[in-house]
């Protein structure tokens, strides 16, 4: 905690340093390696990768962790969390001001219509993330307080800011739109963008990469179920469609938000029951859900309460796959030819009920589930198909940070190229 991050080791700026694998060219960043920040409202994760491996491919995870509970207590804001976080790196002797470092990358929620790629951080890109705020009041400032503060500890050095919404900006527009008021729509932003889009994009090439065929060949529909969860169609390795909107309340059922409803839900609250826009606000995206449906949000304490009988766990489930399942069935529409369904994130790739439920019955429309492959527990990506299946189904583990690694790296590689 005593260590100054900003302090001597910074003489090792990128420019200047020299490493036994370092190109000839004087202006190509020395260092392999990317640290990855996620700053959240009031937690911030790191990792810290070796990108030395082609294109990722063989990319070393060096160090993790994560700061929590912001504002709290010892951490008082989100520029003592990024302190410790430096700290943490130098106790292991991979501190912030090491020439290996080549990149901070930094997870940003909300990129609007204006940031599609990763983009290389100024102080007019900060400003911009900032004017997109009232479209994630949650989460943009969070996130760039993270990219103010690292940049003071290592102002030096390419920061890269990687955007959720950013996979989803090749929707069609006929997809992106919501059927109101062109105009109001317009002056307000009010169109659909879609998140998770770095897991959607790793998991959606994990997933081409699973069947041995290029991602320009394959359609994938990707169900993220973590705590959030989002379903998105992916054909030929470009994103057509995502559950999530606006905001990441629309859509499939998750741990504490509602997902899709009746809009008219929020007046008649709002007249009946006198409640403002906040306290919808927090109904919607806190206490509904599977929380809300029968007061657990993690799908092991539901599996284990089905098991004793309980029909509000039960009940919840349904709902659940039930939404889930019309998604598949849209989605697939949406496609016209499915040739692999990947589950990804907390509950997609640990929950063998919610897999098997969600694709019961579905083989005419060319999809069957291999049960004892289901069943099997693994951390790889993996098929979970019968042999005759058309649609291929897959596990595949989602690696956010990796991807933020391997966007951020690839951008510092081509700046200096
Ligand atoms: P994520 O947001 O991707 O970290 O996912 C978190 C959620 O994954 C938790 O709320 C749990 O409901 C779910 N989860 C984690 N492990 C399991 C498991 N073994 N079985 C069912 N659900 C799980």
């Amino acid at each position: 905690m005593s260590t100054d991050p900003a302090g001597p080791a910074r003489s090792g700026a990128p420019a200047t340093a020299t490493s036994p694998d370092t190109s000839p060219d004087a202006d190509r960043p020395a260092g392999t390696r990317v640290l990855v920040i996620n700053s959240g409202s009031s937690s911030v994760k790191y990792q810290l990768l070796d990108m030395a491996g082609r294109d990722g491919a063989g990319a070393a995870r060096l160090a993790s962790g994560l700061v929590e509970r912001i504002g709290e207590g010892p951490v008082a804001d989100h520029a003592a969390a990024l302190r410790q976080v430096a700290a943490e790196l130098d106790e292991r002797g991979l501190g912030l001001g090491s020439p290996d470092l080549a990149a901070i990358g930094h997870r940003v929620v909300h990129g609007g219509t204006r940031f599609t790629e990763p983009t290389l951080i100024t102080d007019e890109v900060v400003a911009e993330i900032e004017e997109l705020i009232p479209l994630a009041p949650l989460h943009n400032p969070a996130n760039t307080e993270g990219i103010r503060v690292a940049r003071e500890l290592r102002p030096d050095l390419p920061q890269v800011a990687v955007f959720d919404t950013a996979f989803h900006s090749t929707m069609p527009e006929h997809v992106a739109r919501y059927a109101i008021d062109t105009a109001t729509a317009d002056a307000h932003g009010v169109r659909r963008y879609g998140f998770h889009g770095t897991s959607h994009a790793h998991v959606s090439r994990a997933a081409a990469a699973l069947l041995g065929k290029d991602p320009a060949e394959v359609n994938v529909i990707v169900l993220h179920l973590g705590n959030g969860a989002s379903a998105s169609a992916v054909a030929g390795g470009v994103c057509v469609e995502t559950s999530m909107g606006l905001t990441p309340l629309e859509g499939l059922v998750m741990g504490t938000r509602s997902g899709d409803l009746d809009p008219a839900v929020i007046f008649h609250l709002s007249r009946v029951a006198g409640m403002s826009t906040d306290e919808l606000d927090t109904l919607l995206n806190k206490r509904s859900g599977l929380l809300g449906l029968c007061g657990d949000n993690d799908m092991r304490e539901i599996g284990r309460r089905m098991a004793e009988g309980d029909p509000a766990a039960r009940l919840a489930f349904e709902i659940y796959i039930h939404r889930l399942r019309k998604y598949v069935g849209a989605y697939t529409a949406v496609l016209g030819r499915v040739d692999v369904i990947a589950f990804t994130a907390g509950v997609g790739e640990n929950s063998a009920a919610v897999r098997e439920a969600a694709m019961r019955g579905l083989e005419a429309l060319g999809i069957a589930l291999d049960p004892v492959r289901n069943a099997l527990r693994s951390s790889s990506a993996r098929l979970i198909s019968a042999g005759g299946s058309r649609t291929a189904v897959a596990v595949i583990p989602t690696d956010e940070e990796l991807e933020i690694a391997t966007q951020a790296y690839a951008l510092v590689r081509a700046v200096h190229d």
